[in-house]
């Protein structure tokens, strides 16, 4: 039988809205390739979560997973590689199973952005690093750099600098982009050192990293950086290709377009969270959108009902 939604992604956004469609009494199932919780689980600490100050990343995604295992739904490891409209959507997973749904809602959320930088892939896991929270305890008393300026940045810099000797966040303006209070606690930080208006330009070593080279952006100067690790936080690419699969349409920067309600152009097809052209992307609009998601389908199955 099929299923009334099938959520493709167990982040804020598809976990939300399996409590929603959950307690609708609707039959859900969540399909997850990779990490229940999403980029949350990976975080270290999230301060802006209402009602949860200061409470891990991985606390609070394993919290949500319990609020929707009690409602009796299935988070399944399946990861998703095609679907199809034929009658309902069928929904086709990697382990070969098929599952379909009425509707189907894509909250697969963004990956890591790669920087293209010459020694980037060569040093991947001999030093260059997309995730503080894994790695930042291998760098014990190393000298580690990370680049990019947003939240990321900034959130990863402060967790390295528990472990490490000295961390350098290299940024390529004068202003961060990271939340002011976030900004204040890297200045407060002894074995912190700015470096902006500096773009990275390669990472140089032998076995493992051991250089980082950077450029001036005010008089194109370089400089080199003895570093043990290069962390790479410069945002997020939007995990769109299944989407654009079953004719969902895209904004230029390659996020799924929605209404307010979560539609997409394509009927019975909802998207939310990180991977929608909703411009903030916060825990609280992934939950506010995933939990719109259940309100739409469910409207959206009683109307094709008729
Ligand atoms: P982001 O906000 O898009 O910031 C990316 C940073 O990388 C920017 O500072 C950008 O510089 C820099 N950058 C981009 N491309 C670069 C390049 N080619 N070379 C050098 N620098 C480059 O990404 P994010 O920090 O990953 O955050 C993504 C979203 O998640 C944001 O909305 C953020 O608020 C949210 N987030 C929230 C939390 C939380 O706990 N609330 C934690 C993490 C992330 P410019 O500033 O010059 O553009």
């Amino acid at each position: 039988m099929a299923y009334d939604i099938v959520i493709v992604g167990a982040g804020p956004a598809g976990l939300t809205a399996a409590i929603y469609a959950g307690r609708k009494k609707m039959k859900v199932i969540v399909l997850e390739s990779e990490l229940v919780g999403g980029w949350v689980a990976k975080s270290h600490i999230i301060q802006n979560y209402p009602g949860r100050p200061d409470v891990s990343g991985d606390d609070l995604a394993k919290t949500i997973e319990k609020q929707v295992k009690k409602l009796g739904i299935e988070i399944k490891y399946d990861g998703v590689n095609k679907i199809e409209k034929n009658g309902n959507f069928k929904v086709g997973c990697s382990s070969g199973k098929t599952y379909e749904g009425k509707t189907v809602l894509i909250a697969t959320g963004a990956s890591a952005r790669k920087l293209g930088l010459p020694g980037e892939d060569e040093f991947l896991g001999k030093g260059v690093s997309y995730c503080a929270i894994c790695d930042a305890p291998l760098f014990k008393d190393k000298v580690v750099a990370v680049i990019g300026g947003g939240d990321s940045a900034a959130k990863a810099a402060l967790l390295i600098a528990e472990h490490s000797k000295k961390v350098y966040i290299i940024h390529r303006r004068d202003e961060f982009r990271a939340e002011a209070l976030l900004v204040d606690e890297m200045k407060g930080k002894k074995n912190l050192e700015m470096v902006l208006s500096y773009v990275p330009v390669k990472i140089e070593g032998d076995k493992m990293v051991s250089k980082l080279v950077v450029k001036s952006k005010k008089d194109e100067s370089l400089k080199e950086l003895s570093v043990d690790g290069v962390f790479i936080e410069v945002g997020n690419t939007p995990a769109a290709v299944l989407a654009q699969q079953v004719g969902a349409e895209l904004t230029e920067q390659g996020y799924i377009k929605v209404n307010k309600l979560q539609e997409t152009n394509v009927p019975g097809i909802f998207a939310a969270g990180d991977v929608t052209d909703f411009p903030l992307k916060q825990i609280v609009c992934a939950t506010g959108q995933g939990a719109q998601v259940a309100m739409s389908a469910s409207a959206y199955i009683m109307k094709n009902k008729k």
